[in-house]
């Protein structure tokens, strides 16, 4: 395994990039814009340059670099490093995306991985994350969407066409509300920071009270993030809400534990923010319904690396894979 290797952590507005070195630690941060709508040879350059600026604020020279994990939120054909779908930018799919920025940064011993960021995530969190000493593991990431990853004796698990760890599309309610895959009923439509909102939003329009009934009623935005804080407060409504999110991953949890009988699940994402309140009836939910072999030493928690989780597991994967 290389010491040292360039994590990049690609979105639909930033780049983030940095140097990780074979302890998890992140050596330098660079963020710049990726500027999609200049179009994908743009979004390779940017980065292309995101990456060598991360080697030089790291005092470093490429050739003390062994190579690069890019991470995005997609789904991505491990063997070939084919975008196969980019929900924020559209136009990458079907690009070689890993190896036109392996030519871009045009450095021989660099070899560019490509994976998804939930699942680079995942593996951050073996390596260096809450893992704590369990091989296997499974994470969700909790925010506009729900995303997952999953690692098994060590290895990210992506299935044979890089679509394994799609979590948030579990199915709860076959006959449930629409999803954004256009399925019916998914975990995602529930238990996301959207769902959370949109879920706020008709309790009030029913009657329940909040504190932040008069927010909505002049058309104020009320978000995840200020459902938490309210909940924190004391705002019962809210609170309530935070629990049946809870309820709903709960179940989400069981049907890992059956699934792949990991010892580990982690949660990640905005929605983290409401911590204890939204933890325990996750906990609660998952230990009522799974079986009690299936429960044995598991333990359900936060992620400790939050939002640098992505890039630490791009460097690290990408040290892993080089060797
Ligand atoms: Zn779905």
């Amino acid at each position: 395994m290389t010491k040292r290797a360039v994590g990049v952590d690609l979105g639909g507005t930033f780049i983030k990039a940095g140097v990780v070195d074979d302890r998890g630690r992140i050596l330098s941060r660079v963020k710049i814009d990726t500027q999609y709508a200049r179009g994908p040879d743009m979004v390779v350059a940017r980065i292309a340059l995101a990456a060598s600026k991360a080697v030089e604020r790291a005092k470093l020279t490429w050739a003390r670099i062994g190579a690069v994990g890019l991470g995005s939120p997609g789904i991505f054909e491990p063997s070939t490093g084919i975008v196969s779908m980019s929900p924020n930018m559209p136009e990458l799919a079907g690009l070689e995306l890993a190896s036109l920025v392996r030519e871009r940064i045009g450095r021989k011993h660099i070899n560019v991985f490509l994976d998804n960021d939930a699942n680079l995530a995942a593996f951050a969190e073996y390596w260096v994350g809450s893992s704590g000493d369990t091989r296997d593991l499974v994470l969700f990431t909790l925010g506009t969407g729900i995303g997952g990853g999953i690692v098994l004796n060590g290895d990210i698990w992506r299935g044979a066409w890089g679509v394994a760890g799609e979590v948030g599309h579990m199915n709860l309610f076959p006959d449930g509300i629409r999803c954004g895959c256009g399925n019916h009923g998914c975990l995602e439509a529930y238990a996301s920071a959207p769902a959370l909102a949109r879920r706020f939003r008709e309790a009030v329009t029913a009657g329940r009270p909040s504190s932040m009934a008069p927010l909505l009623a002049r058309g104020v935005n009320v978000s995840a993030r200020d459902i938490a804080r309210a909940a924190g407060d004391g705002d019962r409504t809210c609170r309530e809400l935070i629990e049946e999110t809870g309820h709903y991953l709960g179940i989400g949890v069981m049907n890992m534990l059956h699934i792949l009988n990991v010892e580990r699940v982690i949660f990640a994402g905005g929605m983290s923010a409401a911590g204890d309140l939204l933890l325990e009836p996750i906990r609660a939910e998952a230990r009522r319904r799974t079986m009690p072999l299936a429960m044995r030493n598991v333990e359900i928690v936060f992620s400790k690396l939050g939002n640098d989780a992505g890039l630490i597991g791009a460097g690290g994967w990408a040290m892993r894979a080089a060797k």
